[in-house]
């Protein structure tokens, strides 16, 4: 266990700090962090994602 290392949503793609992964807007709760009253499992509740950028 790293303490200084995020764990990962289900809805990422990879580490923030990885070559050609950015933060995007979570497409199931539209970055609101919920869906239908409840946390959003994609995202974890942050309302973002990491996602690969160009391709992928
Ligand atoms: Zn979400």
């Amino acid at each position: 266990m790293q303490p200084d290392q995020t764990p990962l949503s289900p809805g990422d793609e990879g580490p923030p700090d990885a070559p050609g992964v950015g933060e995007d807007l979570c497409s199931a709760c539209h970055g609101t962090g919920t869906v239908e009253g409840k946390r959003c499992e994609i995202c974890g509740g942050t309302g973002k994602v990491l996602q690969g950028i160009g391709g992928g």
